[in-house]
Order: structure tokens, then sequence, then C-alpha cells
């Protein structure tokens, strides 16, 4: 065990070892997990000393895993691993001019409330990602996106350390490989930590994005009630965040982990096939003349808007987030047991796959396929 082999490390680096330490309340989805060991990072001097206190052989040592805010995990009911909890917080303006901000943000800073921060100080970019849960270090982890932004258009830079090699390394943008809900450290689980984010920042409080849904509607009405024509970035974000509220189940009053499978891309002949018989099919064009298709409107057509297997349902008015009706009790097996029987009702229907989103964690700490078959 990890405790056993660095105990001086331990007193002398002020690092909190647990055993058994409960994580059920540490994931969103309230998924009953306990595991061996956590520890909590509250600066990088303690992951270098950490980090040197395990062996290279890792004959002896758990597998790591890093857990920030849990929003977007499923952990089994036992995880042998070591938890890595990057908890460092800190928000540093590294260069400014009248038309741009630089800013480092640590790893453990709550994400919405970086977003608040940001617009409060007249930076401005990420006011479409409001009111995603998590922390910092983990937004370039799957390139969190919404409203027609993604993380990647304000990120200059993330410092992360290899865990392999245990080495420091600062990546540009294009290191991390960004992609669609996708990067470098998305698809190298386990590999990297990443402790900073860097992002650079706009000033001009014209520029806004407010195209997708009833944004525009929502952002006019706060800008009207304080008699103003032009729309803000406050104005966006208060009415994304308006909107969210009313659309998303908030995982502190009915656990989740967001959406669930993600939106399958299909061809365009299948598409016109499917939309031959469902007229209402909701489809986005992407390249190569494939159709992206809303997963939320398959599950929904299937008959499973508030359905599922107890204890995890969808929810009855955002099909795509399955809801954890017994907190802190349900287990992985749960949720693929539902995801099994909803995934099967929408293939019988619309002969299409349905993916997962949310990151599933083995007892092992190794990340993908189930033992579930799912
Ligand atoms: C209600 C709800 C709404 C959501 N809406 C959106 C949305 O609109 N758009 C969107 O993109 N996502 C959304 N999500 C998903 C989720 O909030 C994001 O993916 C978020 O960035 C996860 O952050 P976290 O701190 O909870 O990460 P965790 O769940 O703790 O971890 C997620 C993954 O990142 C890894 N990881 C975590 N921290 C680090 C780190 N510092 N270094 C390296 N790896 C790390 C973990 O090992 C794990 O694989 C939503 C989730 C919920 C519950």
């Amino acid at each position: 065990m990890i405790s056993a082999l660095c105990p001086t490390l331990s007193v002398q680096h002020g690092l909190s070892h647990k055993l058994s330490h409960d994580l059920s309340h540490a994931n969103t989805m309230a998924l009953a997990c306990m595991a061996d060991t956590v520890v909590t990072l509250t600066n990088e001097t303690q992951l270098d000393n950490f980090m040197t206190g395990y062996l290279a052989d890792n004959d002896e040592c758990k597998p790591l895993f890093v857990l920030s805010g849990g929003s977007n995990v499923l952990l089994p009911i036992k995880l042998h691993a070591t938890v890595l909890c990057p908890q460092m917080r800190g928000i540093h303006i590294i260069a400014q001019t009248q038309d741009y901000v630089d800013i480092e943000v640590m790893a453990g800073e709550n994400w919405h409330d970086l977003v608040l921060h940001t617009v409060a100080q007249g930076w401005y970019g990420l006011e479409n990602l409001a009111l995603i849960p998590g922390l910092t270090g983990a937004a370039p982890v799957q390139n969190i996106g919404a409203y027609g932004v993604q993380l990647e258009d304000y990120v200059q830079h993330v410092r992360a350390y290899h865990l392999p090699s245990k080495t420091w390394q600062q990546l540009s943008a294009a290191d991390c490989q960004f992609g669609y809900r996708d990067s470098l450290f998305k698809r190298a689980p386990n590999t990297w930590l990443i402790s900073c984010v860097g992002f650079r920042l706009h000033t001009d409080a014209t520029r806004i994005l407010a195209s997708y849904g009833d944004v525009r509607t929502v952002a006019q009405n706060y800008a009207t009630q304080q008699g103003r024509t032009q729309l803000t970035p406050a104005d966006v974000m208060q009415a994304i965040i308006d909107i969210r509220q009313q659309k998303l189940p908030d995982p502190q009053q009915l656990p989740n982990c967001g959406s669930f499978f993600q939106n399958p891309i299909i061809s365009q002949a299948q598409f016109s096939a499917l939309q031959a018989n469902y007229p209402d099919i909701v489809g986005y064009p992407m390249p190569d003349s494939m159709v992206k298709v809303a997963a939320g409107w398959l599950i929904e057509q299937a008959g499973l808007k508030g359905g599922g297997i107890a204890p995890i349902f969808t929810h009855n008015q955002q099909a795509l987030v399955l809801t954890n009706h017994s907190p802190y009790l349900a287990t992985q097996e749960d949720v693929a047991n539902a995801q099994s029987h909803i995934a099967a009702c929408v293939h019988d229907k619309f002969a299409i796959n349905l993916a997962r989103e949310p990151v599933w964690v083995n007892a092992d700490a190794t990340i993908g396929q189930s033992k579930y078959g799912v």
C-alpha cells in the first residue's frame, strides 16, 4: 500500500492518505464506491514528493487514478487504486493588454466559479461554458463544450505531470490534440495529471455568441430589463445559466453525470431512410456525408423518457440524462443494466448503437469497456 511504502513522505509533506476512502459523495452520479487510498494534492511539490516515493516498477503500488469533481465518471463499488485529487488553487494574470488577458488557473478551481469570476473581471470567452460542473483541471480532458463554445477556443497551454516518466510538461493547445469532447488526455487515461490551464480571454464586451436555442431571446430580456439594447457577455452567461437550470437536473437534488450517451453519427443514407419513417428525427449534417443524430430524441421515441431499470432512470424532461434514484447505494452494475436496456430498445427501433459519454472506471482503475458488456 502507498501509505505503508511512504509513511515518512506523508508526515513530511502533509499528504493526506486514507484507507478505505468512501467516494460515494465524490461523484455526481452518487454511485457507491470505496477506494483503497486517496491523496489530496494542494500544490505541485506534493505531487513531486508523492511520485518520488511511488515505486518505479509499480510492483506493490496500486494503480493511479485522477479524480476531480467526479461529474464525468462512473466509479466501481471497489476501486483498488491510489486516487489522486488535484486541489491546487489559484488564478494568476500572466499578461494583459487592452484587448486580452492571459491567465493561468490551477486545477482545483471550480469551473463554474471561474467562469463567474472571469466575466465579473471583464475577461470574456468562457461565458457559454457556465454551469458545467467539475474542476478546471478536468476541463481539457474532454475539451468541455456547450452553446457553440469549446474549451480549446480559449486554451493557450496546459501544465501537466506525465505520470509514467515522472516529469512536468508544458503542452501547447496543439500538443493537447483537442477534438470534439476529446483530447490527448482522454485518449491516454491515467497518464497525465493536469495541474494548471492557461487561457487567453478577450476584453471586447460586444463579442458574444448567442445563436444557440433560446439564448438570444433570454439574454435580450435581461438587457431590456436593464434598459439596454446591446447584449453583453454577462447577459449571455445569465441566459445560459437559466436555460441549463431549467433543462438539466441538479446533481445535488437528483444525482446524474450530465449527458449519458453520445450523439451517434450515421450515414446520410441511413438518416434519409429513417427520415422516411420518422419525419421529426433530429439530425445535424457532418462532414463526409454523415449526420449526427440527437440521442435524446432516439431515447424519447423509443418510449424511454423517464424509463430505465430501477434505480437508474432517464430524466423525465431530458432523456439523455440518466439519474440515480438510490443515491450512495446504487452501483456501476445498476448503471450497466439501465444502459444495456436503453441501448437495446434504441437499437431495436432504429438500428443505431448508442455509446456512453462518461468515463467508466474499472476496479483496477483501467478505463473503458466494462465487465458488464456495455
Ligand atoms: C449536470 C451536468 C452537466 C454537464 N454538462 C456538460 C456540458 O455541457 N459540456 C461538457 O463538456 N460536459 C458536461 N458535463 C460533464 C462534466 O461536467 C465535464 O466533463 C467536467 O469537465 C468534468 O469535470 P470533473 O472535475 O467532474 O472531472 P472528473 O469527473 O473528476 O474526471 C473526469 C475525467 O477526467 C480525468 N481528470 C480529472 N481531473 C484531471 C486532472 N486534473 N488531470 C488529468 N485528468 C483528470 C479523470 O481521471 C476522468 O477520466 C456535465 C456533467 C453534469 C453532471
